[in-house]
């Protein structure tokens, strides 16, 4: 097969785009090194209970439009399970707080949620926002990459946020929506999201019914295959062969060349500067440099299966303490359709620095057990019938300083290879929703240079309200 354009990588990112390429009719070779396809957010089935379960449970959220948009091409945008009340769950050392996610004009949508935080804040650490919502309201897209050399904790503490309030939220909320303790996180990816949080209501969470991979995986690969294209699993690229500025093909472990004047590299940023590196062309060397730049956030993911259910949550949210293990916890026999009525199978995340690499398995599980136990009274008297520990090397890349000017366009400077990839410039935080806006963008790309261009990506979301009314032009 002579393909039109390739794609290399069947993650989140490859296969958007690989679809939206086969849906214009191109003939398209995806070329994936695994096994299966999914990449960071794929599925594999626990042999003793037959369950599919996760590389780590995976939530999408109100704001992911270019993910959503890919679930409903594939038929699948039913399978997410919304929540709209409550909007988080948290428990802290103070018990259970229930969080509302009121659909008032931003940003009043804050005011509901005030006598809940001050619960466990004083009025005076509240108060003490006000300088840095200000900051948020007045930034854009553009203005607030020059926050990008600063280090978010400084930022908050010269922006006079009160200790309570950085231990208590800051630190909480960066570690779960950017997996990087606040010393080790870009100021701008810190304000991206909080100025959102501020210019944005109605933001709630959705979770798959069914396993991940099955959301999206199938409904891409039938569609690259119905146009005449093929995905081909254990195909490691090693070498990109370019001439004189143009890509003319691609080369695979065990020396197979295929021939290509189009492609695109839906990888992570280590392999891009492994590829980078090796293809010898000069104009590839700053790509090669930027991409070393970006460091993994590990996970690790534990799932236990209990002999009876424990809580009727399907989703809490443990506050960071320096003790602490797991981050986001849900019940998958609330969530997902195979498992309803069942006993319940929890899953949780430990982030960044809390997924302890040096801890054993047991250590891990017992622990966990612990954590679920504090938050589920039921969970005392329950037994774990079965227990797994998943480790995931990189999740997603640490937004630390410096990342947000790093990440690359979709165009190389070599004619005919572009990138997608969760850590491409998307203006998004790391995650699907940016793997899946990367995918249409490099499509978009892709197909300009056919003649017949489309509109394929949905931008970045922007603050509304009252908010957006200060929002420097
Ligand atoms: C445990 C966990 C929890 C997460 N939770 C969330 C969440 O709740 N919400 C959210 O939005 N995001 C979450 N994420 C992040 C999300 O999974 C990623 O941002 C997204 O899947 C990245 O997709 P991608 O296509 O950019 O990259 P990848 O998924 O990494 O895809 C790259 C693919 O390229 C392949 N590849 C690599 N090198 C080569 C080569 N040389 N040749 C051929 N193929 C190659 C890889 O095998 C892989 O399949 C989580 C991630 C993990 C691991």
């Amino acid at each position: 097969m002579t393909p039109d354009a390739v794609v290399v990588g069947a993650g989140v990112a490859g296969l958007r785009c690989a679809m939206a390429l086969a849906d214009a009719g191109m003939k398209v070779l995806v070329l994936e090194a695994a096994p299966h396809a999914g990449g960071r957010a794929s599925s594999w089935t626990d042999e003793t209970t037959g369950l599919q379960v996760d590389t780590g449970p995976h939530v999408v959220s109100s704001e992911h439009r270019n993910f959503m948009a890919m679930l409903k091409r594939v038929g699948t945008a039913e399978q997410v399970l919304w929540q709209r009340r409550p909007l988080i769950t948290l428990h802290d050392a103070k018990g259970v707080l229930r969080m509302p996610s009121p659909r008032l004009p931003p940003p009043l949508h804050g005011l509901p949620l005030l006598p809940r935080a001050l619960t466990r804040l004083s009025l005076h650490d509240a108060w003490s926002h006000l300088r840095i919502a200000w900051r948020a309201a007045r930034l854009n897209e553009r203005t607030l990459r020059d926050l990008d050399v600063e280090e978010a904790h400084a930022y908050l503490r010269d922006m006079g946020v009160r200790p309570a309030a950085v231990e208590w939220f800051w630190r909480s909320a960066m570690l779960a929506l950017l997996n990087v303790p606040l010393e080790q996180c870009s100021a701008a990816s810190m304000m991206r999201v909080f100025r959102l949080m501020l210019g944005r209501s109605g933001y709630h969470f959705g979770f798959p019914r069914m396993a991940l991979s099955q959301l999206y995986v199938p409904g891409c690969c039938r569609a690259v295959v119905r146009s005449g294209g093929q995905v081909l699993f254990g195909a490691r690229v090693q070498r990109l062969r370019i001439h004189e500025g143009r890509l003319q093909g691609v080369e695979l472990e065990g020396g197979h060349l295929v021939d290509a004047g189009r492609c695109v590299l839906a990888l992570p940023p280590n392999d891009v500067a492994v590829l980078a590196a090796e293809s010898g062309e000069t104009a590839l060397k700053p790509l090669a440099t930027a991409a070393r730049y970006f460091r993994p956030s590990p996970y690790i993911s534990t799932y236990l299966w209990f002999d009876r259910a424990v809580t009727r949550e399907r989703f809490w949210a443990r506050t960071w303490t320096p003790q602490g293990l797991n981050t986001d916890f849900y019940d998958l026999a609330r969530i997902r359709t195979s498992l309803s009525g069942e006993p319940s199978v929890i899953a949780a995340n430990a982030i960044g620095p809390m997924a302890r690499g040096d801890w054993p398995d047991d250590r891990i599980v017992e622990h966990t057990i612990g954590e679920v136990k504090e938050f589920a009274p039921l969970a005392r008297q329950a037994r774990v019938v079965h227990a797994r520990v998943h480790r995931t090397a990189m999740a997603i890349p640490q937004p630390r300083p410096g990342t947000e000017a790093l990440r690359p366009r979709n165009a190389t400077p070599v004619e005919g290879l572009w990138l997608a990839g969760d850590w491409t410039d998307t203006s998004l935080p790391f995650s699907m929703e940016s793997a899946a806006r990367s995918g249409a963008l490099a499509a978009e790309a892709v197909l300009e240079t056919t003649g017949h261009p489309q509109t394929l990506s949905i931008a970045a979301p922007d603050t509304r309200g009252f908010v957006r009314l200060f929002r420097a032009r």
